[in-house]
C-alpha cells in the first residue's frame, strides 16, 4: 500500500516527476546528485491529498496553518548553494514545514537537525520521514531564531522562512568554513536569498536571487 502511494499514479506518476526534473535542469540546476534525489522523492506525500495532483508543478503550495511547501526550483537552488563547496555532515534547517526540504537534504548529507515552531506541522513531517524510512533526521519544536545549540557547530544551515535580519545565534552556530543559506527581508517577494560563508576572520555574504518566503516568526506557534 505504502509502496503504491510512493509510486503514484496519473498526475503523480514517474513521468510527471521526470518532467519537473527536466524543468529544473532548464532553469539552470545542474547538480545531478540533487536532481536524482528530487526525482526519487515523492513530493505528493508532503502535501494534502487535495493538492496531490499539483505536487509536481514547479510552484509553492499551501500546507495549512498559513504555511507553504517551497517551490521545487527554490529547494533545488538552496540545496545546490548549500552543497556547492562539497559534501556536508551536519546540517541545521530552520522551518521544517512539510518536511520536503528536510527529506531532500537527508539523502544528501549525513545528518539533518530541523527546527519548527508549529507542532502540528512537525508531527506530520515526522510521520512522513518514518513512512519514507529516513532515519538521519532529528526534529525540535522550538523558535528557530535561537538555532539548535546542542549539536552546533554546523557545516551548513538552511533557513526556509525569512527574517528581516540574520538571527545572531545562526552565525554563532556555523562552523568555520560552513555555509548559511537564508532569505532575508521584511517584504514577502522582495527578500534576498543570501549565502553566508564563515571564514577565520568573519563572514562573507553573497546574494543569489530575489525570493518570496513566509516570515520567520518569533516564539512557538
Ligand atoms: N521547507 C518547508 C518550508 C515551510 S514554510 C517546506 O518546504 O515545507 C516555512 C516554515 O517555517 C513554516 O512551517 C513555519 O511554521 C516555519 N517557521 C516560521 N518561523 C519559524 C521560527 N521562528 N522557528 C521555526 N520555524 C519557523
Amino acid at each position: 500500500m505504502n509502496e503504491l502511494r510512493h509510486q503514484g499514479i496519473g498526475m503523480t506518476s514517474q513521468r510527471t516527476r521526470d518532467r519537473l526534473i527536466e524543468r529544473l535542469r532548464e532553469k539552470g540546476i545542474n547538480n545531478n546528485a540533487i536532481l536524482d534525489v528530487m526525482r526519487s522523492t515523492p513530493r505528493h506525500i508532503f502535501v494534502d491529498e487535495a493538492m496531490a495532483t499539483r505536487a509536481y508543478e514547479d510552484t509553492a503550495l499551501p500546507i495549512g496553518l498559513g504555511q507553504t511547501i517551497s517551490q521545487p526550483y527554490i529547494v533545488a537552488r538552496m540545496t545546490e548553494a548549500l552543497l556547492e563547496a562539497g559534501p556536508l555532515e551536519k546540517v541545521m534547517e530552520i522551518g521544517t514545514g512539510s518536511g520536503y526540504q528536510t527529506a531532500i537534504l537527508s539523502r544528501l548529507v549525513k545528518r539533518v537537525y530541523s527546527v519548527e515552531r508549529i507542532e502540528a506541522l512537525q508531527q506530520q513531517a515526522r510521520l512522513r520521514f518514518q513512512e519514507l524510512g529516513l532515519r538521519n533526521i532529528r526534529l525540535k519544536y522550538s523558535d528557530g531564531n535561537w538555532g539548535w545549540e546542542d549539536y552546533a557547530p554546523y557545516d551548513g544551515i538552511i533557513v526556509t522562512a525569512a527574517p528581516s535580519q540574520v538571527p545572531k545565534p545562526l552565525f554563532d552556530q556555523l562552523k568555520i568554513g560552513g555555509r548559511l543559506v537564508i532569505p532575508v527581508g521584511a517584504q514577502q517577494g522582495e527578500q534576498q536569498l543570501l549565502v553566508v560563508t564563515r571564514t577565520e576572520e568573519g563572514f562573507d555574504s553573497q546574494h543569489l536571487d530575489l525570493v518570496s518566503f513566509v516570515p520567520l516568526l518569533g516564539g512557538r506557534g
